[in-house]
This record gives C-alpha cells, sequence and structure tokens, in this order.
C-alpha cells in the first residue's frame, strides 16, 4: 500500500509513504500518521492512497506510524478542506491544521483511567479464610463489594493504603477486574449551578413551529442536501424549532453540528442543550466547542466525535470542523452574525462552510435568525434556499415598541449634551419604582472616544495607529482600542498647553456614570471587554442580573444577543448613529440587525417591553425599519441600493489589503501590482484602488487596500494565486487576500 501524505508542518504539498504491512489496516484516508520528513518525523495526515506518477516505488520510505486507530479527519472533511484552499486562497496546511485541535496534533496520548469492579462474588467462609493470611486483599475486596459502580484504581489503592500488588493477588482470583475508562472532562458540567437552570420539558408546538419542524423532518427524511432559512422574530421559539429537528436527526442514527456565534452565548445554549437533548435520547453526550477549553476538553470532546461516541456537538465558528459522522443536520443559529467570519488566515466563513459541507455530505442545513443576512435571503428569493418563517414571539406577545428620541431636538432643549435623555431617564425611573430592570447598549467601551483641544483643535492619536485615542475614566488613562497603547491623560492640550479639553462621543464607563446620577440608588453593572477580564466574570453578571440583584445593565452588544431576561421591560441604544456612519457598505444592515436584535431583548416575559433609541438620524432607514421589526422591507430597500452599486449579494468582493512600514512602498506595489491585474483578469473582475484602508495605520504599519468584484470567486482566486506567485513583491509588503470580507476597515 502507497499513501499520500499532507505533512501538517507547514509545507503545502502531498508527500508519498510505503505503509507496513502490520499497519495497512489502520491506514485510511483521513488517518493521522507519522512519517519521516527529511531527518525528523512529522505528523500528517493521508490524503490519497495510490502511487505518485513521478517518483519511484522502490525508494518510497515507510510511515512510521498511525497515531489513531481512527481517520482523524474524515474523507469528507479533507474534501472540505481543498474546496475551502480554492475558494478562501489559502494552503491547505494551514486548513488542515485549523481542522483539527492542537493537541490532536501533537498526537497526544488518550488519557486512561483503571477501575476496579468485583468480577466475582466469592462465599463469607472463603473471604473469612483468606483474611487470616492476607487481610489487605479482603479489606480491599470489601471496599469494592460495597461500590455501586467501577472505582478509579488508584485513588481507592491510595484510600485503603494497599498496594498494586494486592489489587493484582485478587484479579488473578479471579474476584475483581480491571477495566479502562477514558476519562471524560465535560466542558460546562457546571453550568447549572451559574444561575443557567433551564426547562428541561418541551414546549407544545405553536402552529408555525409545527409547520417549519414538519418541513425539516421531511428534509431528514429524504436525506438530500437542502438549505432553509429559518425567518423568525426574537422570541418566535426558534431554538424549540431546532432542537426537534436535531432529535429527528439523532434518532435516525445521524449526527448534528450546532453552531452559534459568540462564545458567550454557548453557556446558556448548550445548558438548553444538555438538558433537552438528555430527555430526548438517553446516553447523548453534547460536545461543547470553543476557543476556551482547556487541552483535556479538546481533546477528549474532539475523540468522542471521531469515534462516534458523542453524535452532537455546539459550538463557535470552528465546531463546523468537528469529525462528526454520518453527519445529518447542521445549524447555524443567529447566520447574520460577522462573528462567524475568521479574521486570520483562512480567513473562511463558518456559515458558508457550513453549507459546503452539507451539500458534500447529503445533510440539511438550518440557517435561523430574526435578521438574515441579505446573502442568505438572496438564497431565497434565487430558490436555493427554504424559506420557514415564525412571524409572531410564542404566545403571541407584542414585539416591544421601539420610541425613537431625536437627539438634535434633545441637544437644543439642553445647553449641554448629555448621555441620556429625560425621556430615557424617566422610563428608567419608572421601571426601578416598578422592580423592573433595564438594559443599556452602546457599542464603545471606555469614557470618551477622543479628546479635543478647544483652542487649537487637536485631537490625541494614537502613536501606532491612525485613530483617536480613547479616555478612560477608571485609571485615567488614554489607550489605542486598536493596539492596545496606553498612556496618562493629560490635563492640558499636548500640543498647545491650553487648559480646555473637551471629552467628545459616549463610552460605556461615561454612560454607567450617568445612569449612577440620574438613579443614584439603582444597583448598576457595567458589562464590557475592560471589565470582563476574568473568564467566569461574565456569566457572574448575568447570573446576578437574572437573579435580579442588578437594575440596570450598561454595556456593549456582547450582552446584545441570544440572551433571555423576562423581567427586562426597557432597553435603550444610548447612540445608534455609532454602527451607521462607518466606511461599510453594510453599515446600514449592521445598524439594522443591531436594532432589531437589541429591541428583541426587552418584554420577553409577561409584561409588554419598551425599547428607546436615540439618534441624530431618524429618518434613516435602518431606524424606520426597525421599529415594526419590518425586515422584508428593509431587505426589500437595502438590496435595491446594493443592485444599484453592484454590491455583494449581486456581485462577490475579494479584499487584497497590503501592508508594511513605508506608505509609498505600498502605494508603489500596489498601483503596479492592480495594471498587472487590470491587464490579465480586467474582463472578470472589476477593479476598486488601490487606496489607503479607511483605518491607514495599524500598530505603525501602513494599509492599501484593493478591491476585487466579480461573479466567480474560484476561477479569479486561481487565477490571482497564479499572478502573486510570480509578481516580484518586495519583502516588506505583506499581502492578504480576503474572500467574501466582513470587516472592511
Ligand atoms: P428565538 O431564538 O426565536 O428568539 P427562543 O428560542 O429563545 O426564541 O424562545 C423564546 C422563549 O420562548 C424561550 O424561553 C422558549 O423556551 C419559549 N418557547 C419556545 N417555544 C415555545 C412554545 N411553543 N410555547 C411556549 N414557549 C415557547
Ligand atoms: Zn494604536
Amino acid at each position: 500500500m502507497i499513501v499520500g501524505v499532507h505533512p501538517l508542518a507547514g509545507f503545502d504539498k502531498v508527500l508519498h509513504y510505503r505503509v507496513p504491512a502490520h499497519l495497512e489496516p489502520l491506514v485510511t484516508v483521513g488517518a493521522l500518521v507519522r512519517v519521516p520528513i527529511l531527518r525528523a518525523f512529522k505528523l500528517g495526515i493521508v490524503g490519497e492512497v495510490g502511487a505518485p506518477r513521478d517518483f519511484p516505488v522502490d525508494r518510497l520510505k515507510a510511515v512510521a506510524q498511525v497515531v489513531y486507530p481512527f481517520p482523524a479527519l474524515t474523507g469528507e472533511l479533507l474534501e472540505l478542506a481543498r474546496w475551502m484552499a480554492r475558494y478562501y486562497a489559502c494552503g491547505l496546511d494551514g486548513i488542515i491544521e485549523t481542522m483539527i485541535p492542537a493537541p490532536v496534533r501533537r498526537g497526544a496520548a488518550l488519557k486512561q483511567e483503571k477501575l476496579l469492579a468485583v468480577a466475582q462474588r466469592p462465599d463469607a467462609e472463603e473471604l473469612n479464610r483468606l483474611e487470616r493470611r492476607a487481610p489487605q486483599q479482603v479489606r480491599l475486596y470489601r471496599f469494592l463489594a460495597e461500590q455501586i459502580r467501577p472505582a478509579p484504581k488508584s485513588l481507592v489503592l491510595s484510600r485503603l493504603g494497599v498496594t498494586a500488588a494486592v489489587a493484582q493477588a485478587l484479579v488473578k482470583r479471579g474476584w475483581l477486574r480491571e477495566e479502562v475508562r477514558r476519562i471524560e472532562r465535560v466542558a460546562y458540567a457546571d453550568s447549572h449551578a451559574a444561575g443557567e437552570l433551564v426547562a428541561a420539558q418541551p414546549h407544545q408546538l405553536n402552529g408555525e413551529q409545527q409547520a417549519a419542524v414538519d418541513a425539516l423532518n421531511a428534509d431528514l427524511a429524504a436525506g438530500a442536501f437542502t438549505v432553509s432559512l429559518l425567518l423568525g422574530v426574537t422570541g418566535s421559539g426558534k431554538t424549540e424549532v431546532y432542537l426537534r429537528a436535531i432529535d429527528t436527526a439523532l434518532k435516525a442514527g445521524g449526527g448534528v453540528v450546532f453552531l452559534v456565534p459568540e462564545v458567550a452565548l454557548t453557556p446558556q445554549t448548550v445548558a438548553r442543550l444538555r438538558s433537552r437533548l438528555e430527555a430526548i435520547a438517553r446516553g447523548h453526550r453534547c460536545v461543547v466547542w470553543h476557543s476556551f477549553l482547556s487541552e483535556g476538553e479538546r481533546l477528549d470532546g474532539w475523540l468522542a466525535l471521531a469515534t462516534g461516541e458523542a453524535r452532537v456537538v455546539v459550538g463557535a465558528r470552528s465546531a463546523i470542523f468537528a469529525p462528526v459522522q454520518n453527519l445529518k443536520l447542521i445549524v447555524v443559529d443567529e447566520e447574520h452574525e460577522p462573528a462567524y467570519k475568521q479574521d486570520e488566515t483562512p480567513r473562511y466563513h463558518g456559515r458558508d462552510v457550513a453549507v459546503m459541507r452539507a451539500k458534500q455530505a447529503g445533510a440539511v442545513v438550518v440557517l435561523g435568525s430574526a435578521t438574515p443576512s441579505l446573502e442568505s435571503f438572496t438564497n431565497v428569493e434565487a430558490g436555493k434556499y427554504k424559506l420557514l418563517q415564525l412571524p409572531r414571539r410564542v404566545d403571541a406577545r407584542q414585539l416591544p415598541y421601539i420610541e425613537v428620541v431625536d437627539l438634535r431636538i434633545e441637544a437644543a432643549k439642553q445647553r449641554q449634551f448629555a448621555a441620556l435623555s429625560g425621556r430615557l431617564v424617566r422610563a428608567m425611573q419608572d421601571r426601578l419604582e416598578r422592580r423592573e430592570q433595564t438594559i443599556l447598549f452602546l457599542n464603545r467601551r471606555g469614557y470618551s472616544s477622543a479628546m479635543l483641544c478647544k483652542q487649537c483643535g487637536h485631537v490625541e492619536q494614537c502613536r501606532h495607529c491612525s485613530i483617536a485615542m480613547t479616555l478612560h475614566r477608571t485609571d485615567d488613562t488614554l489607550r489605542c482600542h486598536l493596539c492596545g497603547d496606553q498612556r496618562a491623560a493629560p490635563v492640558r492640550c499636548p500640543q498647545c498647553g491650553a487648559p480646555d479639553i473637551r471629552w467628545r462621543g459616549l463610552g460605556t464607563q461615561r454612560v454607567e456614570e450617568a445612569v449612577r446620577r440620574v438613579l443614584p440608588r439603582a444597583r448598576v453593572e457595567r458589562m464590557d471587554a475592560d471589565t470582563m477580564g476574568r473568564k467566569d466574570r461574565f456569566r457572574e453578571v448575568l447570573g446576578q442580573f437574572r437573579a435580579g440583584k442588578i437594575d440596570v445593565l450598561v454595556g456593549t452588544q456582547m450582552i446584545g444577543k441570544g440572551l433571555d431576561f423576562p423581567n427586562v421591560t426597557l432597553v435603550g441604544l444610548v447612540d445608534a448613529d455609532i454602527s451607521m456612519h462607518v466606511p461599510d457598505f453594510r453599515a446600514n444592515e449592521r445598524t439594522f440587525q443591531l436594532l432589531v436584535q437589541v429591541a428583541g431583548r426587552a418584554g420577553r416575559g409577561d409584561r409588554a417591553g419598551e425599547v428607546i433609541v436615540q439618534t441624530f438620524t431618524p429618518q434613516s432607514e435602518a431606524i424606520q425599519f426597525s421599529r415594526h421589526a419590518d425586515y422584508a422591507g428593509f431587505a426589500a430597500a437595502e438590496l435595491k441600493m446594493r443592485r444599484d452599486f453592484r454590491y455583494p449579494p449581486f456581485r462577490h468582493l475579494i479584499q487584497h489589503l497590503f501592508r508594511g512600514p513605508n506608505p509609498e512602498k505600498l502605494k508603489f506595489y500596489a498601483e503596479q501590482w492592480a495594471r498587472l491585474v487590470e491587464k490579465t483578469l480586467g474582463d472578470r473582475v472589476e477593479l476598486r484602488g488601490p487606496a489607503p484602508a479607511p483605518i491607514e495605520k495599524i500598530k505603525d504599519e501602513y494599509r492599501w487596500q484593493l478591491w476585487y468584484f466579480t461573479h466567480g470567486v474560484t476561477k479569479v482566486v486561481a487565477e490571482l494565486s497564479r499572478l502573486r506567485a510570480e509578481f516580484a513583491w518586495a519583502d516588506d509588503v505583506i499581502q492578504v487576500l480576503d474572500v467574501d470580507p466582513m470587516d472592511l476597515a
């Protein structure tokens, strides 16, 4: 047997090896093997079985070891990796590394534990006889005879103070037996303790939920690839629909991947899933997958899936690569979330990879959202995806009323700009009296976003990045939110020395301060990346909030999604304009999504919710359509604009970013390159740029960008890759391709 191996050692090609006869039964496509490369042994994945065309077979070296007796990548995942390499313009080795967790890649040994159990019960007389000769053996036997289940050997021996030889003697007698068990570290096993108790009882489905479940069940029964977009308003019970479909897939012996956009969301989702899945089908373990796992947890979860012991995985983006066997269903919750896009190589989009994986596996995909991406919605209109709708909240509760506060009028009324309008303050006071809760959102941490000198107009910028420094009042520092650089906040203008410094732009710290001033008796907590340094802090604060120990929660959008607090009857969006005025063609879409999602946090219990949005541009479409959560209206208006400009989703965008220490050199190379692309590919792509990126400098590196618009990504990527390999780049010009970018800064 001869195999082609993809080494994981950072070179992107296939090397061939002989498989010694004794290893042959273990080697399949996707097996993790150790092979000699140069003078060392390296890990690699078997990519194909068969001899090379251009190398004499008798000179091939031999595979040294097969790490696991099952494939580390299924053939289907390997196929997916190949597609990703072609689509996202990146090396196969990097993708395979992303797909296989680090401890697995290092060939970590399976953690095992020995257990002792009673094999056969001797009669009392026999025991008594032995007690005189070997009292330790009898003591050990009696101890184990009282245990309900097999006990860890090392623990028992040390507890009783007997040696391994004593246990061995009993095994020899046939009274005890030794078992080996893999140690499982179940992530979030403690999640019930953290105030995340969730009902394990399934709800009685309403008509729309039932229709959606029926449609998905039919697709699952047909066993062919389909994608359904579950468009359901916030609080319409999408999770219940996912759970029923998962139930169906599991009962049919299939495997399931459940993607959630952010780690922060995972505990709640996992707690729900866990309790429900235990009810649905006893014995199903739900593997949790995200970047905070310890190596042990990661390895255990991965092994459980690879061996087929567990059949459900729930996790963030990279869970799409979990080695789930016999994949039947993929759920992508909040499919519009930008967090699904990885912002480093390989720059894949978890949702799009999910659809491709399902296509290759013949599985069913459910994409769920109250505000689907225009990409997915367009696929519905084109007939590629099915549409399932949940237009009402469960129990037909009203969607909250959104009131828009026009900050232009507010600013004229009050002489000084205040973070909180009179309307918002009165609503908060009212909640406090009724012992209900308020959430205030502001998508900017810190105190103020810029310092401006009233005398000379100087704005203090980061020395390394082309953005203004943010004031942090908690320790009176100026901090750069891009590179983290910080220094003491000045009391006089660093430029002209004048003492007239004005702090512009709101941050969460300033909002928190304002709330404490207007509601001195309220219990206020702030939740943003600055306060959430500790790993458990997030869940701790959410637990307190749920328990009613906090009246007002101020935070960035990290508290905006997926959380369900019945006692929150007021949600305030302090500055809706932040997401609207950014240089990104998706700014409107983002703002609409943010508004609708944030509004969805209000009034989830029995009481009606109220949402107050503060803005200087109340007339904008994103705000107007969000008032009635009018997704269809917003999509139609926004898609018309996109079509006119031929922006995504009507064409794909590929972003080419050039980075380096020398801005003139960047400009020169970017322009030379653009000329070459125009000449070679001008008929297939439309170029825009090159131009300085919206943020021209980050961490002392200058940035230029060039955009390609195209209908066919893989062909253009192949051409670009060929040209890039031939082009004479300067050493200090780094250039990256980002296909379907989500972050245009
Ligand atoms: P979504 O994800 O669509 O915003 P959720 O799935 O979080 O909504 O459901 C909102 C709430 O409604 C949850 O507390 C859920 O347990 C509950 N729920 C779901 N389906 C039903 C139903 N058929 N009847 C009553 N309550 C339901
Ligand atoms: Zn900086």
